[in-house]
């Protein structure tokens, strides 16, 4: 397999999508088309798409062309043995769990999308700005499987909004609760999702799959430490409530939260989101925001449309920090749900793994 080095001289490393023609399967294939250390080899789908090519079997739905590279792949039936050591996985939470479990265990590294592995007890929820050092549970999970494979998953794409709107605050000023409600985009549902019939003129409160409890307990996680052999949860607690709602990507959120010894310095806090940096920005990543939390002054900023894309949707913003009559402060937050959400923080995630020579 070509390491670290001969990927940055050119020799991209092979890798397989899962999932590869749904909504976070084509974001994949979309951003890896130029990625500089990733090459899409194999694609992998279910029995409907298996056998036929991928530009026939993925109805394409982003706003840049298909790459002809990834229109000739034969698509492949999961479970297929493949060529490709790292795969992503963007797969329908049905079949995630054990098709993930196979692959590890047959040594691949799966980065993964889906609900299934998240909050496993050696299986880090990794976001690499925030918990890097969660990648020491690897060797507890490579024991258990007897193998050199791993997975390592993404967390749920409103909790990586959340999670790096917070992270800032918590890293220095400590937070003790918070509450946060979700305005969620349509792509969050995947092409099938919702009919536009259902969400037209019209706001549902209710996003199955158990998405409140997600947002409760993934961000614990998260902020939370791999310390001998186990993760130890942040102590906050966490009250959230969704929405899906007619945008069709970005999914903002107001949160309103009291800090650990009150007080709030809204300077200060401002200050501690637009420094805020990580693993990616120090190694350099080629997927990595320059400054993964942007701060918009603006009073009614952050809007989806225009705010998602900033560095490329890989950063999140940040606006209205204001005290809060409940609780100590309140802002919005806003985070490109496929991009940063999904397909992005993998991307991220797995180029981690190559720079510290997991791979
Ligand atoms: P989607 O558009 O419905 O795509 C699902 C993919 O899974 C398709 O490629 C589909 O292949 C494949 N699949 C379904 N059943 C299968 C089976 N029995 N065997 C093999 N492959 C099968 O879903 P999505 O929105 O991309 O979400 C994918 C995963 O990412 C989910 O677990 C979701 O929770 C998670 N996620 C989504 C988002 C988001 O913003 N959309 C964000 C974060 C995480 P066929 O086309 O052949 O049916």
């Amino acid at each position: 397999m070509p390491t670290h080095a001969d990927a940055r001289r050119g020799a991209r490393i092979p890798v397989a999508v899962l999932g590869a023609t749904g909504s976070v399967g084509q974001r994949f294939v979309q951003l890896l088309e130029a990625h500089p250390w990733f090459r899409l080899a194999e694609v992998v789908a279910s029995g409907r798409s298996a056998g036929r090519s991928y530009g026939d079997a993925a109805d394409w739905r982003l706003d840049t062309l298909l790459p002809a590279s990834a229109a000739s792949l034969e698509v492949k039936p999961l479970g297929a043995e493949l060529e490709s050591r790292l795969v992503f996985s963007g797969l329908d939470s049905s079949v995630a769990g054990e098709a993930e479990d196979d692959y590890a265990n047959r040594g691949v590294v799966v980065v993964s999308n889906s609900r299934n592995h998240r909050m496993d007890v050696d299986v880090p929820l990794l976001i690499p700005e925030i918990n890097a050092e969660h990648l020491g549970a690897i060797d507890r999970q490579r024991k258990r499987r007897g193998s050199n494979g791993y997975i390592v998953t993404n967390p749920n794409c409103s909790t990586i909004g959340l999670a790096m709107a917070i992270a800032p605050i918590e890293r220095r000023f400590g937070i003790d609760q918070l509450h946060v409600t979700t305005m969620q985009a349509i792509s969050g549902a995947g092409y099938a999702g919702v009919s536009s019939y259902a969400i037209l003129d019209n706001v549902i409160p209710f996003i199955g799959g158990g998405e409140e409890e997600k947002i409760e307990t993934e961000p614990r996680k998260i902020l939370g430490r791999w310390e001998s052999e186990r993760f130890i949860d942040a102590p906050f607690r966490i009250s959230a409530q969704v929405n899906r709602v007619p945008t069709i990507d970005g999914h903002l959120m107001t949160i309103s939260l009291k800090l650990r010894d009150g007080g709030a310095d809204l300077d200060a806090i401002r200050d501690a989101i637009r420094s805020f940096t990580g693993e990616p920005q120090r190694l350099g990543l080629p997927s990595a925001p320059k400054q993964p939390v942007h701060y918009a002054d603006e009073q009614d900023r952050p809007q989806p449309r225009l705010d998602r894309d900033r560095e490329d949707g890989m950063a999140v913003t940040v606006g209205r920090l204001r005290p809060c009559p409940l609780l100590d402060i309140r802002m919005v937050a806003l985070v490109h749900n496929t991009i940063r959400g999904a397909a992005g923080a993998a991307l991220l995630n797995a180029e981690l793994l190559e720079a510290r020579g997991m791979l």
